[in-house]
């Protein structure tokens, strides 16, 4: 694998700046009782606003939603008092992606398991290198999770990052698992230990709503409202996640017409992803580059 040209790095670099600046600023700004559709649009807004483009809708999932939530139109749901809430960032410039988040707390029930998420994540930027392979990297994630005491989510992993691809190639479990897949110089990395309590099943399953969709593949269409849509789609966000919202505010949304579109798979709908035993889950994830003697960060 080529280490990256300058130029692309260089976009990596700017996405990844944007991302921390409008994490940094969210994590200052979140309180319980806000609307989570506030939340959504101002992470959304402040992307553009700094000149890059949302890579994903914003993900806020509360207590025992892992990921995967973002507000519908019209949402009016809020941020419960003594909740923990986790956001999820993506930003890309010219399609190369940084994706990170972060848990805010407001109850100090959790502040334990929240920090051991953070060291986990810590831990694994410093143990990810070239050569070693994903299956080490899992089993120090999770022995540094299980030594604070905790459970890592084993069915939720980062992931390598592609051009317009969010999860392309290796997965990056956080959990030991039998895998001989290494890890390369050159590659780009989300890295995102989820931790829950120690008596939790320890899985996430799918559950009932999906607010967040992408484009899967075009096929004869005989509705011309579906079909137009469906061109927007692909030509806006080829295969990046989207949220209703964003249809909505281009003007071009069509219940109907968007309904049939998931039904002949034209499109996919992303559920939302709960913990099992519906025990509460803290997420923290950065994208790293790989260079020669390890990772470098960054968001
Ligand atoms: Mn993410
Ligand atoms: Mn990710």
């Amino acid at each position: 694998m080529p280490v990256l040209s300058a130029d692309v790095l260089e976009k990596y670099e700017e996405a990844g700046r944007i991302a921390s600046k409008v994490r940094t600023k969210i994590e200052d700004t979140v309180r319980e009782g806000m609307r989570i559709i506030d939340i959504c649009e101002m992470v959304e807004e402040n992307i553009r606003n700094l000149g890059g483009e949302p890579a994903f809708p914003c993900n806020i999932s509360v207590n025992e939603i892992a990921a995967h939530y973002t507000s519908p139109p019209g949402d009016e749901r809020i941020i419960p008092d003594e909740s923990i809430v986790k956001i999820d960032i993506g930003v890309h410039i010219d399609g190369y992606i940084v994706d990170t988040a972060t848990t805010i707390c407001f109850n100090p029930e959790y502040d334990e398991m929240v920090q051991t998420s953070r060291i986990a994540l810590e831990t694994a930027i410093r143990t990810i290198r070239p050569g070693i392979s994903t299956s080490d990297l899992g089993s120090k994630i999770q022995r540094a999770i299980e030594n604070m005491g905790f459970k890592p989510i084993s069915n939720l992993t980062g992931h390598q990052i592609g051009r317009y691809m969010i999860h392309a190639g290796k997965s990056l479990p956080n959990v030991s698992h039998i895998s001989f897949r290494k890890i390369h110089e050159g590659e780009v990395y989300a890295i995102e230990p989820f931790v829950t309590t120690p008596n939790a099943r320890g899985r996430v399953i799918e559950g009932e709503e999906a607010h967040i969709f992408r484009f899967l593949k075009r096929k004869k269409l005989k509705l011309k409202e579906s079909k137009r849509l469906l061109n927007f789609i692909e030509r806006k966000f080829r295969t990046l996640p989207f949220a209703k919202r964003w249809l909505i505010k281009d003007n071009i949304f069509n219940e109907f017409a968007f309904t049939h579109l998931l039904e002949s798979k034209c499109l996919m709908a992303y559920p939302v992803f709960i913990e099992e035993s519906r025990q509460w889950v803290a997420q923290f994830e950065h994208t790293v580059y790989i260079d020669k003697n390890g990772a470098v960060v960054l968001t």
